[in-house]
């Protein structure tokens, strides 16, 4: 398959160019040229089949033999090796919890396919010096990043992140690693971590001296095996025999990539009746629906953390996929709430339908009830174990909170942290230093 760039369509990569750059050199989004058409026998047949075989099943459909069968097989198998269970609540809707991964959010998945397929590039090429993987974050996303690339040989993993504005679960699940990990506290904002890294994209001198590669979801790696979750969560409900005719999905939305792997397994055939979007107060997307006008903005901080981004980074795929404002609008209702919006629904839900939502997944779940109208079927995604804003949950519902081995493990360990300004010459210095 061949993938362009969003910005040009002349510019073109392989699949390997795609995912080893992350970005196109025009600062474009990669995409697949055509994608595929599921056959109809393949929905009948996918209720039968575990997890780790659809995964592989919708992945090799998709990257259409871009790389060898056997290759694809390991890598899938091994990216998708914990469960994703579709639960029901006693408010008749479902919820797909895709939290139980090594660091306990939904982005374990993307991350450690993304790592196993440049793993397996770095293998064909052994002239290469090493990869460094730029990654800035709000937590989440460092997280799953670092332990996906943890103790991979020749990765050099830098993770940026605010002081003072990670958690400290969050923070020990990166900070603890050591080894090929370096974690960074920025001083200054979420928005200067993300400076950081694109001006190093940017730099002549580093890009000739080191082969440097962005983890964020621009990465088309990490959009791919999501696709996954939406056949999945279709899957099951077959499986219990619930009529899917008129299924609707509602997703917290941040950076926009899982909303664009939901809308890529929908044009690809999986058969969904529309797209939820929930943001917090970063409502950008949800200005966009509204009023056409994509507008940037500083990112405020919020209670789901996960969810603040001013500037969504895979806007460009989403109208890539659906063409103009008005099919957005057709395909995707958008929804966004505030602090007091989403501790409402935590508190509510909990003590109406026994049911813990963090608070991402607690903003999808919102919506949900908001949008969804009678014979539909609605599946929320949650995105983050509760226990993952462990002390914030048990301010919220006045209990105990239990926190699952997953994630105490990182707690004993000690935290690496290297103190930064916000300017990239100290960046640029420490990046050469390692070298
Ligand atoms: C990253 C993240 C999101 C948002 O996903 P995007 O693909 O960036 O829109 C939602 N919830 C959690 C817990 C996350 O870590």
């Amino acid at each position: 398959m061949i993938y362009y760039s969003t910005i040009n369509r002349q510019n073109k990569a392989s699949l390997e160019q795609a995912v080893t750059k992350g970005l196109a050199p025009d600062g474009g989004l990669y995409m697949p040229e055509a994608l595929p058409l599921f056959p109809k026998a393949f929905l009948r047949n996918i209720s039968a089949m575990t997890l780790p075989e659809l995964a592989y099943a919708v992945v090799s459909f998709a990257l259409k033999g871009d790389v060898p069968a056997d290759v694809l097989h390991d890598i899938v198998f091994d990216a998708f090796d914990f469960d994703i269970p579709l639960v029901k609540t006693s408010g008749g809707r479902y919820v797909l919890e895709l939290f139980h991964g090594p660091t306990m959010a939904f982005k374990d998945v993307g991350t450690r396919f993304m790592a196993r397929l440049l793993n397996y590039y770095r293998s064909c090429h052994p002239e290469w010096r090493d990869l460094n993987v730029l990654v800035p974050t709000s937590g989440d996303t460092g997280s799953a990043v670092a332990n996906s690339f943890w103790q991979m040989p020749g990765v050099k993993v830098y993770v940026l992140f605010p002081r003072g504005a990670v958690g400290r679960i969050q923070k020990s699940q990166f900070a603890t690693l050591g080894g090929n990990v370096t974690a960074i506290e920025v001083n200054g904002s979420f928005d200067d971590c993300k400076s950081l890294v694109e001006e190093a994209f940017m730099d002549t001198e580093l890009n000739d001296s080191m082969r440097l590669t962005s983890a964020m979801s621009i990465n088309y790696a990490r959009i791919i095996p999501q696709m996954v979750y939406y056949f999945w969560a279709y899957a099951q409900l077959m499986r219990q025999q619930v009529d899917v005719s008129n299924l609707v999905f509602a997703v917290p939305c941040s950076n926009l990539g899982n909303l664009a792997s939901g809308l890529m397994a929908w044009s690809m055939g999986l058969p969904v009746k529309r797209f939820v979007s929930v943001e917090n107060q970063n409502n950008i997307f949800y200005n966009y629906v509204m009023t056409g006008e994509f507008k940037p903005k500083p990112t405020q901080y919020s209670i789901a953390p996960a969810l603040d981004a001013g500037c969504p980074n895979n806007f460009g795929r989403i109208v890539e996929i659906l063409g103009d404002h008005e099919n957005v609008c057709r395909h995707i209702h958008a929804y966004s709430y505030d602090d007091n919006q989403i501790i409402d629904t935590i508190m509510h839900t909990y003590d109406d339908e026994g049911y813990l939502l963090d608070p991402h997944s607690a903003v999808a779940y919102r919506a949900l009830n908001e949008d969804l109208q009678p014979g539909e079927i609605g599946v929320a995604l949650a995105t983050a174990h509760p226990a993952k804003l462990q002390h914030m949950m048990e301010n919220i519902i006045e209990e105990p909170v239990p926190m699952p081995d997953q994630l105490t493990r990182f707690m004993g360990g000690e935290l690496r942290v290297k103190k930064m300004s916000n300017g990239f010459t100290a960046f640029k210095r420490l990046l050469l230093s390692k070298m």
